[in-house]
């Protein structure tokens, strides 16, 4: 109840709150501060995949500045020597403003990837641009095929999205779906949702895509973990991922030491508020944590983020 209450209010609170107790999502305020992290996911066995936070931009200078952090990004990983793999949203390079300039840049940024052979993934954001990011997937792909996206399980519309996406070399991301849909467009009864996924995942790997299951939902992963072992050639065509600060790494460890891939989303960047928020509203421990921060400043503030 009072978890609720505090979620309403999440967007009135003063944002050194949201920062202070949404730190352990972030990697930092630089590319330095993720990349620092990533070696050191790296090391422990875990693949990671870095997103420079931002989205809704509204200007062309700051989408070519964004295209501009990401190639910056790219080199300073490719010198670090961390995984290669990088995820963005596409409203960050101004997608909502201008779709042709949005794909323009988007180009430039698949050329870079493929000059370093990086991995691209376009995250998926709200249903007013599921259609436009589905089309730059598909464009993009014939000018760099190391690319994949997300599919939502949420939206009605996603088990005929993968029917129709899914083929051999197709790359997939599967989440539940952040982002608060109407019913027409959206299931959003829980049980609902988690029988979709199970219905996505399966339609994909049947068609031979790659697919990340990106969920920290203890019954889906068991679900999706027995799928996958007992699907054929699924194994090597799928990993586990989850976003940093989501306090699951027993479950991420087990998963890694039976030979899953297991990627970690390394989000950073001086735009944290709107992903905070998001994962904020998912935190079944939030009404702690924001007493917590009320009462413990200090030493919140000093704390460095912790790995999921
Ligand atoms: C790697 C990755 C990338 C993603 N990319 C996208 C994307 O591009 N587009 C999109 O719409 N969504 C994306 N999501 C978010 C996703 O859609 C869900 O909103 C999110 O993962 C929560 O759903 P869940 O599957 O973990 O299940 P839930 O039922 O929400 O959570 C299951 C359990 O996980 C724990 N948990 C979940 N979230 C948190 C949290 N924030 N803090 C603490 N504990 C938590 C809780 O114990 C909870 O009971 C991504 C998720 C992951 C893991």
């Amino acid at each position: 109840m009072l978890a609720r209450l505090l979620i309403t209010m999440l967007g009135v609170m003063p944002r050194p709150i949201i920062r202070r107790v949404a730190g352990r999502y972030i990697a930092g305020d630089n590319k330095e501060d993720a990349i620092l992290l990533a070696a050191q996911l790296n090391r422990d066995g875990f693949a990671v995949t870095i997103d420079h936070l931002g989205e809704d931009v509204t200007q062309a200078d700051q989408a070519r500045r964004e295209l501009d952090a990401y190639r910056e990004l790219m080199a300073a990983m490719t010198a670090a020597g961390v995984d290669r793999n990088i995820s963005i949203k596409l409203t960050q390079l101004g997608l909502r403003q201008d779709p042709g300039l949005a794909f323009a840049l988007f180009e430039k940024l698949l050329a870079a990837a493929g000059a370093d052979d990086f991995f691209v993934r376009i995250d998926m954001e709200d249903s007013s641009v599921t259609d436009a990011t589905l089309d730059f997937y598909e464009r993009g792909r014939a000018i760099w095929p190391r690319i994949g996206t997300v599919l939502q399980a949420r939206l009605r519309r996603t088990a005929e999205d993968a029917a129709r996406l899914a083929q051999a070399g197709a790359s997939f991301r599967l989440c539940k779906g952040i982002y608060l849909e109407p019913p027409e467009l959206a299931y959003q009864d829980p049980g609902r949702i988690n029988a979709a996924y199970m219905d996505v995942l399966t339609i994909l790997l049947d068609a031979g895509a790659h697919v990340a299951i990106a969920t920290h939902d203890a019954q889906l992963i068991a679900q999706s973990r027995f799928l996958v072992k007992t699907h054929p050639g699924a194994i090597g065509r799928h990993e586990f991922q989850a976003l940093l600060g989501v306090p699951i790494r027993n479950t991420l460890e087990s998963l890694r030491r039976e030979g899953h891939v297991v990627r970690i989303y390394l989000p950073f960047g001086q735009d944290w508020y709107a992903y905070s928020l998001r994962r904020l509203r998912e935190n079944p421990r939030i009404a702690v944590q924001i007493a917590g921060s009320l009462f413990r400043r200090d030493r919140l503030a000093k704390n460095p983020p912790e790995p999921p």
